[in-house]
């Protein structure tokens, strides 16, 4: 008879996972594999191919002395910041 009964290793706390729609994206971008059509990735390369996204990604590339101003990185649109804080596509 155990008196002691030995204890199991907790489970590893789940971890977030990645986006897999923005990893089949930068599996296109960086190693040119094509998504699986009708996927959410391709969708998403094609709808780039438009000019258009569903959701703007800015990242600033303000330099100094410049209005702040951003590129998209999904569809590559310039993006300036609004007066409310906000990212909004730059007009032409
Ligand atoms: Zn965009």
């Amino acid at each position: 008879m155990r008196i002691w009964r030995s204890r199991r290793p907790e489970p590893a706390p789940a971890r977030p996972r990645a986006n897999p729609n923005r990893i089949a994206v930068l599996e296109h971008d960086l190693l040119g594999i094509p998504p699986k059509p009708g996927t959410a990735a391709a969708l998403t390369i094609a709808m780039r191919r438009i000019g258009t996204c569903f959701e703007h990604e800015p990242v600033e590339t303000t330099g100094l002395g410049e209005k702040p101003n951003a590129l998209c990185t999904r569809c590559g649109a310039a993006m300036v910041l609004g007066d409310e804080g906000d990212w909004r596509v730059a007009e032409a």
